[in-house]
């Protein structure tokens, strides 16, 4: 088989970068991954992503390198330019989350911005022709009109992380203008599925309902999320990486077109786990958004999207693999 150039995935060892790296490896491309194993989760779970990854190129045959960087050091990235001729970059490396981004502004300015920064220098610098990153649906902060659309105005971010990731797209749009290097930025709508951060919602009731623990619910349980399963979004990338250059520069919505309360996705969590949840009522919290709702439109028309995944079957099929992971687990440490 001849070897393709390869592509750049960062943020490869975590819960999107590891899926986006797999299925590019399963078409038939080459992938370095690039992924500090940042302490804003147990960097074990990431590892054993990365060991899943590299699985999977054993077993299609491709081509999978794992670099430990963090895209904060320029020099070390443009060593990595220098190194490789890259086809493109999938950019998923992120400080994520809403909630700890407002303790830490400055460490999530750091890494979202700088480090978003420095890699579409570089990749500009080598010549790349497509270069993808992860947005977020909380750009749109509290927007009332849904669904939200890519033009809506989204001059109100109401987290650190949220204006972050707008920064992102802004800088984007910028290196786009200066340089020509297609840039398309991707507004995910809250992702689940296998591997997802252990910080996130459905992961955590996953886990607590199981046990019988508490959990807290914030608001009255109206909030809402347009929950997109991660086999969605990573058709959703892929077709936005085949598709960039011919678009310039260019923001898709990537969500699931189904918004849940959070009242009913506790209704699932019980159904998926056979256990009730004890729950615990909580004020909203700063930072968090009302509600999302991802207008499809765009992304529809543009890069064929269109999500299937329908939410329950999503919910059981990450519980499947949170409980597998668990026992592989409690096997490797007696
Ligand atoms: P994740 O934390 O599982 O993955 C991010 C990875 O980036 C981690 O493995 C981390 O170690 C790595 N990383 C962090 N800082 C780095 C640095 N300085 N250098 C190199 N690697 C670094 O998060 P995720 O949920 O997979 O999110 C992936 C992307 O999607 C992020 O950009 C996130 O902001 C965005 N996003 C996610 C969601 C969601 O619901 N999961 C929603 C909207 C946007």
């Amino acid at each position: 088989m001849s070897e393709r150039t390869p592509i750049l995935v960062t943020g490869a060892a975590g819960f999107i970068g590891s899926h986006v790296a797999e299925a590019l490896l399963r078409r038939g491309e080459s992938v370095v991954g690039v992924d500090c194993f940042d302490a804003f989760y147990d960097s074990a779970s990431k590892r054993a992503n990365a060991e899943e990854v590299a699985a999977t190129a054993r077993a299609c045959g491709g081509r999978w390198e794992l670099r430990e960087l963090d895209i904060c050091d320029a020099p070390a990235l443009q060593g990595l330019f220098q190194e490789h001729r890259f086809a493109g970059v999938i950019h998923l490396a992120a400080r994520a989350g809403v909630r700890p981004s407002i303790a830490q502004p400055v460490l999530y300015a750091r890494v979202n911005v700088e480090g978003t920064t420095a890699l579409l220098q570089a990749a500009a610098a080598s010549g790349c022709q497509c270069f993808i990153a992860a947005s977020s649906s909380s750009v749109y902060g509290n927007n009332r009109k849904v669904p939200f659309a890519e033009d809506d105005a989204v001059e109100l971010p109401i987290s650190p992380y949220a204006a972050t990731k707008r920064a992102c797209e802004l800088i984007g749009a910028t290196m786009h203008h200066l340089g020509r290097m297609p840039v398309g930025m991707l507004r995910f709508f809250t992702v689940f599925g296998p591997r997802q951060r252990p910080d996130l919602a459905i992961s955590l009731f996953l886990s607590k309902v199981s046990r019988g623990e508490p959990i807290q619910m914030f608001g009255d349980g109206s909030t809402s999320r347009d929950y997109t399963f991660v086999d969605d979004i990573v058709r959703g990338v892929l077709a936005a990486f085949d598709r960039v250059p011919e678009h310039g520069f260019r923001v898709w919505n990537l969500g699931g077109d189904r918004p849940t309360s959070l009242r009913d996705m506790v209704a699932t969590i019980e159904r998926v786990t056979g256990r009730s949840a004890v729950v615990t009522p909580a004020p909203l919290q700063p930072g968090d958004v009302e509600r999302t709702w991802a207008d499809l439109s765009r992304s529809r028309a543009e890069l064929g999207y269109a999500p299937v995944t329908r939410f329950e079957e999503g919910v059981a099929r990450q519980w499947a693999w949170m409980q597998h992971r668990h026992a592989s687990r409690s096997r490797a440490t007696p």
